[in-house]
């Protein structure tokens, strides 16, 4: 499970997906960027929700709120209260934010002892210190990160398994003693913010406090009347939206899973009080249809109906997908009731109520929500993609087998030799091509090289231009998953591939 995840994240930073932030200065916790075919992955991602929810349906539109929001709104959605912070708002959910807390208060200590380590080593051998394979041999950081991995590894199969008593074993042990000392010396859990504060206002004496939103939730919900009324959508009706999310998670610690800065797509369904129950269970279904659209495997989905629910719900359950370390909530799907449009009447003096014509009275809407991570759901795809396989000659291939429609590059165009007129035909294939997909031109190395080459990185198709192309104008097409090629003609290829890639 531990070297699949390594793989992942490795083969990320290989392929161009995914890359630490600011690593040449070594990075910066929790925070990653899109590289060249992370962003393309990810843009297609984004489309391929958009069109299934706003293109469509009908009644549903998009927009595209500001990050920045006025102060009050996020007290009126309970966001500002510190403890009581809806991301954390349930018993179980606070033990696991204890949790959380001790656990990475713990390993900071420890990585500092590390990083005391190799000040140390660095200053003994000079020139000839290599930090790479210090860490990776000297045995006192061994036994350091050992200690860090079994305490994130207990916690994660704790959470896992939902065994909060164990979750509560762990915060006593770590709560007790230090477990590098042994001495007790643990103090009360501090109180943290979850939201990212700025300023509005260059001069210091008049600048206004900001938070940058934490959900992009909010953003609709604000807008809720002003959209209503200029598309004069009757409900049931959707609004949606994808950007950016910031969040100052305590532990994030999963790669692109749990970031300080990510993205959602969220749609907000504003529906009739009491037809609640209805939708919700219409969401869900649609919603995991999507998924399942995919072709990922119906296996690696479940529903996690909660329980125990968030003030403002009276009905939720998560999307759960099978990632290399379990299956953890990928989308969530949310029955607000009218708590958050109530909240913004309440704190704005403004009305938010729609006008029902066919029950001649106004009345505010009850809200629907699916909320899912674009991040979180790269990472699904991502992870469940990477495969490695043997083939029959015994020799192994690495295949990234990306759902086609959302593969960043769709086809390869492969000149088989440097010359006698093949790259000329190559580039006028990319030249035609390139109006319809993202398509590459590659020259460099044997054929059967470049064919692995693309196979890591997830094109579903490399065209082979060859001699018999001068002759008779067809190339050899192969597809990735099962590696077969066939002759075609030049002229078919735009049809054979957008079948395939078609969104
Ligand atoms: P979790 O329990 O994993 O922290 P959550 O219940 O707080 O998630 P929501 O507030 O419901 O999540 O947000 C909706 C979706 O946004 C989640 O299903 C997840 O896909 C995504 N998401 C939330 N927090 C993060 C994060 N820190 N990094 C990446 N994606 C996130």
């Amino acid at each position: 499970q531990d070297d699949q995840f390594k793989k992942v994240i490795s083969h990320a930073k290989e392929y161009g997906y995914v890359f630490q932030s600011s690593e040449i200065y070594d990075g910066l916790s929790a925070v990653y960027d899109y590289a060249q075919n992370g962003a393309e992955l990810k843009k297609n991602i984004r489309d391929y929700w958009w069109k299934a929810m706003v293109q469509m349906n009908e009644n549903i539109v998009g927009i595209d709120a500001a990050i920045f929001m006025h102060p009050t709104t996020w007290k009126a959605s309970g966001h500002v209260d510190a403890f009581n912070d809806p991301l954390i708002d349930n018993k179980d959910s606070k033990k696991r934010y204890r949790a959380d807390v001790l656990i990475e208060e713990y390993c900071a200590k420890i990585e500092a002892k590390i990083d005391k380590e190799v000040e140390k080593a660095a200053k003994r051998f000079g020139e000839a210190f290599d930090k790479e394979q210090f860490l990776a041999t000297n045995p006192r950081v061994l036994g350091y990160q050992e200690k860090i991995d079994t305490t994130l590894s207990r916690m994660a199969k704790s959470l896992e398994n939902e065994d909060l008593a164990d979750v509560k074993a762990l915060i006593e042990e770590l709560e007790i003693a230090d477990p590098l000392t042994g001495s007790r010396n643990w103090t009360d859990v501090k109180q943290f913010n979850l939201m990212f504060g700025t300023k509005l206002g260059a001069s210091a004496d008049n600048a206004m406090d900001l938070y940058l939103r934490p959900e992009t939730a909010q953003g609709i919900f604000v807008n809720f009347l002003n959209v209503q009324k200029t598309s004069r959508l009757k409900i049931p009706f959707g609004i949606a939206q994808t950007g950016k999310a910031f969040r100052n998670e305590i532990v994030a610690r999963q790669f692109i899973f749990r970031m300080r800065e990510f993205e959602q797509m969220e749609m907000q369904f504003f529906i009739k009080p009491g037809t609640q129950k209805e939708w919700y269970d219409y969401w869900k279904e649609t919603r995991l249809k999507w998924h399942l659209s995919l072709g990922m495997g119906a296996d690696n989905y479940r529903f996690h109906d909660h329980e125990k629910l968030a003030h403002y719900a009276d009905a939720a359950a998560d999307i759960e997908f099978k990632f290399p370390f379990g299956f953890k909530e990928l989308e969530g799907i949310h029955s607000r009731t009218d708590f958050d449009l109530s909240q913004h009447e309440k704190y704005s003096g403004k009305k938010l109520q729609y006008f029902d014509p066919e029950e001649n009275k106004s009345y505010v809407p009850y809200v629907l929500e699916t909320s899912i991570g674009l991040d979180r759901m790269f990472l699904a795809v991502f992870s469940n993609s990477l495969k490695d396989e043997t083939l029959e000659d015994g020799s192994l291939r690495t295949v990234l087998a990306l759902p086609s429609v959302l593969a960043p590059v769709k086809a390869a165009i492969l000149p088989l030799v440097k010359k006698d007129g093949l790259p000329e035909i190559a580039r006028e294939i990319v030249e035609d091509l390139k109006w319809d997909f993202n398509v590459v031109y590659d020259e460099k190395d044997a054929v059967g090289r470049r064919y692995r080459r693309q196979d890591a990185n997830g094109t579903p198709f490399c065209i082979t231009v060859d001699h018999d192309t001068l002759e008779d104008r067809t190339v050899t097409i192969r597809h990735r998953d099962t590696m077969e090629q066939e002759r075609v003609k030049i002229e078919d290829l735009r049809k054979i591939i957008n079948q395939e890639v078609d969104m």
